[in-house]
């Protein structure tokens, strides 16, 4: 069928586009990341919204983009294989077919890091480091308008860690340092073994220049909040990114909300002071 056939696209926020899968990079054993040729009608995103991706026969889920903003050619996203939907996703190479709406939901606020040039902290746990790495892609292109950034990343081993060799190609630029940090290792790892707060304690920061942004599993996000709370940071400087059973993406249904919050329409981005509370809530 030629391609334009698949472009489904109208006002209703419900309907796919179809899109191709250009290149299938396979990060680790159970995450993928695929490229997809999205030439004819890219929207434009901003780092921390996601969209929703659609397999046949097999449904509908909320990722992230994880690709550069300013690429209007190519939609990226990296996928862990956790069930029905994302396990058979990370099956798909090029070639392959899957159905795109979005993006949605709020954004990294990159404005608030770039006026005034101040230094940015990023914390990642996991496949958390894939919304956030749009923000690092733009941070060292607009490399002058932002101060220091200083990447913190934790994952279980290090064969889980993600886009290995551009973590080795971002601490190479002046002014930025990434920090690594695994549960457990053998073999070779010669870097640091721990949780994300150890990693935290080794890194000086300026309270008062510095904004932070953290995604990861939620026990991650409360530590690394209340670790950098204790540092002096204050609850508006700091930011999270938040994951819900989500189904419609656009506040119909339901299916994310957090208390007062509907995390498709609110967040996924929420400042940690709106959020924190409801964080530290049993069963909500
Ligand atoms: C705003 C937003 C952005 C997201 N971005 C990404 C992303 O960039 N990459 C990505 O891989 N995922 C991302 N997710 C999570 C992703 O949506 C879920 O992993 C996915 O919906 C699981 O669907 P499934 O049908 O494959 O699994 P299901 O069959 O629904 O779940 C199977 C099992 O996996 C567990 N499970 C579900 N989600 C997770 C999870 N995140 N981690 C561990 N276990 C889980 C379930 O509790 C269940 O036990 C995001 C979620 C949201 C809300």
């Amino acid at each position: 069928m030629p391609e334009q056939e698949y472009n489904l696209q109208g006002a209703d926020p419900m309907l796919p586009r179809f899109l191709r899968v250009r290149r299938a990079v396979v990060e680790t054993h159970d995450t993928i990341t695929l490229e997809l040729d999205d030439s004819n009608a890219a929207p434009q995103f901003a780092p921390g919204q996601f969209n929703m991706l659609y397999l046949f026969g097999a449904g509908e889920v909320a990722i992230s983009i994880s690709g550069p903003p300013d690429d209007r050619q190519t939609l990226v996203h990296t996928i862990r294989g956790v069930g029905a939907v994302t396990g058979p996703i990370l099956q798909l190479r090029r070639g392959a077919i899957l159905g795109v709406r979005g993006p949605y939901g709020s954004a990294w606020p990159l404005h608030e890091v770039s006026n005034g040039g101040r230094d940015l902290l990023l914390m990642a746990g996991g496949i958390g480091l894939a919304p956030l790495r749009p923000v690092i892609y733009e941070v060292l292109r607009r490399r002058r308008e932002f101060g220091n950034l200083t990447i913190l990343y934790g994952a279980r081993t290090p064969a889980d860690l993600l886009y290995r060799g551009e973590l080795a190609q971002w601490r190479m630029f002046p002014g930025v340092s990434v920090k690594l940090i695994v549960d457990r290792a053998a073999g070779v790892w010669s870097g640091r073994i721990g949780v994300i707060t150890d990693l935290l304690r080794t890194v000086q920061f300026d309270p008062a220049e510095t904004i932070a942004m953290i995604c990861g599993p939620e026990v991650m996000m409360r530590f690394a909040y209340h670790e950098l709370v204790r540092r002096g940071l204050a609850a508006e400087r700091i930011y999270m990114s938040m994951e819900r059973n989500m189904k419609c993406a656009v506040g119909w249904c339901g299916h994310c909300q957090l208390s007062p919050f509907f995390i498709c329409k609110d967040g996924p981005v929420f400042r940690a002071d709106r959020i924190q509370p409801l964080l530290a809530t049993r069963e909500l």
